[in-house]
């Protein structure tokens, strides 16, 4: 018997609520939370007609502590899956505090007003979530999330010492707009125009956006050129995994895409400050973010595939290894399953299977902790059961150079 409260009812919440309802002996009891119900009123209808079960809607402003508290004193949830955005990772996280309920995300906190992505604000709950008995699993997405699960899992099964690190995310598939983001536009964009950033040698290295590029070929797809990101996962699994001298994260992004970005930016349409129009003061992206597609509403007709995976290079028994663990996911066979696109689903699916690994005590510490920290067997084998099925190759050659 468990209580779980979902908040946020966008493509990620879509699919978080259609695969905890496939659990139901573990999910016995589903409430779905988000700032405009009729969108929770209309997933619960999605859910109720692919799984059969009834789940629960509320509205909630997840920016302001005392109505989730509220909310959660009503409800009683044993945990929170939040999957709105990271600007309320904070007040969600204060109100499970006051609430006494354990915590889950699969994004980092950012401030509204600076485009600055980091752990340091969450990390620094450890200790209040360790003396209330509760634990906070921080990036349980596919990326962050399952890359960190993989990179635990090469830790464990393949490697003495992991040396070379390099996280590759490809999507390789066509929704036919003409720019749209696959995630919340507002959130997608302010990562991507940041600064790339990667770990070497025991330091952060600096270039300028998406200026670091090559081709990379991509299990069933081929080669696409790749993009040097920062991405938060790279934080913490340069400080789980000491040995690394090098951790990068690399994404694609086709070229009418970068033409569109570039423009948008040229033109300042990208800019979180705000602007005075007629009186009424605008974010820019905020006012871009209202005119794009939803990210949910790319799902029908989406082909192609997502492919990601963790590219490693390290020692075992005292010779040079390499090892390339990854998924690939189908857009139109997610669309089949639950009605959403790939990016969605492979964010929503590790929510479920690490809550479902919290609720269940496979994965249970008070405090706060990343993905990595736990044994990733058991949610290796989740993702086999629950439609991200992972491959290895061991010791083929991978595209990138080392010292
Ligand atoms: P969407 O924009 O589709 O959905 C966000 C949802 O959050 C919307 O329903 C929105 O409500 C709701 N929301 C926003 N602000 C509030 C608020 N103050 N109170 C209550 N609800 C609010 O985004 P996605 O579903 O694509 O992404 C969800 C999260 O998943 C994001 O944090 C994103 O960063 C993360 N993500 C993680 C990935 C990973 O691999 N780790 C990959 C992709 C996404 P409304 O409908 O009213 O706007």
């Amino acid at each position: 018997m468990s209580k779980t409260l979902i908040i946020g009812a966008g493509g990620v919440g879509h699919v978080v609520a259609n695969k905890c309802a496939s659990v139901p002996d573990v999910f016995t009891d589903l409430l779905l939370a988000s700032r405009t119900k009729s969108k929770c009123d209309a997933i619960a209808k999605d859910v109720k007609a692919r799984q059969g079960v009834d789940i629960g809607t509320a509205r909630i402003d997840a920016d302001q502590v005392p109505e989730l508290v509220r909310l959660m004193q009503d409800f009683k949830p044993d945990l929170v899956i939040h999957v709105a955005l990271p600007y309320q990772d904070l007040t969600i996280m204060d109100a499970c505090l006051e609430a006494g309920v354990h915590y889950l995300d699969t994004a980092n906190y950012e401030p509204v007003d600076e485009a600055k992505f980091e752990y340091s604000w969450q990390w620094a709950y450890r200790d209040r979530f360790e003396e209330a008995g509760l634990m906070a699993l921080l990036g349980s997405g596919f990326d962050p999330g399952v890359t960190g699960v993989f990179t635990a899992h090469a830790q464990k099964h393949h490697f003495d010492e992991m040396r070379y690190l390099d996280i590759v995310d490809c999507n390789a598939g066509d929704h036919s707009a003409a720019f749209a983001t696959n995630f919340n536009p507002e959130i997608n964009i302010r990562e991507i125009t940041q600064k790339g950033r990667y770990w070497e040698d025991g330091r952060w290295h600096e270039v300028e956006p998406l200026s670091a590029h090559k081709p990379i070929s991509y299990p069933g797809i081929g080669p696409r050129e790749s993009y040097l990101l920062y991405h938060e996962e790279l934080e913490s699994l340069a400080k789980n995994f000491p040995s690394l001298r090098r951790a990068r994260f690399w994404m694609t992004f086709s070229e009418e895409y970068i033409r569109h970005l570039d423009v948008l930016q040229r033109v300042g349409m990208t800019r979180i400050d705000p602007v005075r129009y007629e009186g009424v003061d605008i974010v820019p992206l905020q006012f871009l973010k209202a005119v794009l597609p939803a990210p949910a509403s790319l799902a029908e007709n989406y082909t192609g595939q997502t492919s990601i995976g963790c590219q490693i290079k390290g020692v075992k028994d005292g010779r040079d290894k390499t090892l390339y663990v990854y998924n690939n996911c189908d857009h139109a066979k997610t669309y089949e399953e639950v009605g959403a696109q790939a990016v969605s689903y492979t964010t929503g699916v590790p929510a479920m299977i690490g809550a479902k690994l919290m609720l269940t005590g496979a994965w249970k510490k008070p405090g706060v902790y990343n993905v990595e920290e736990f044994d990733p067997d058991p949610f290796m084998a989740d993702l086999n059961r629950h439609g991200l099925p992972w491959h290895e190759e061991v010791d083929v050659p991978l595209p990138h150079e080392y010292d």
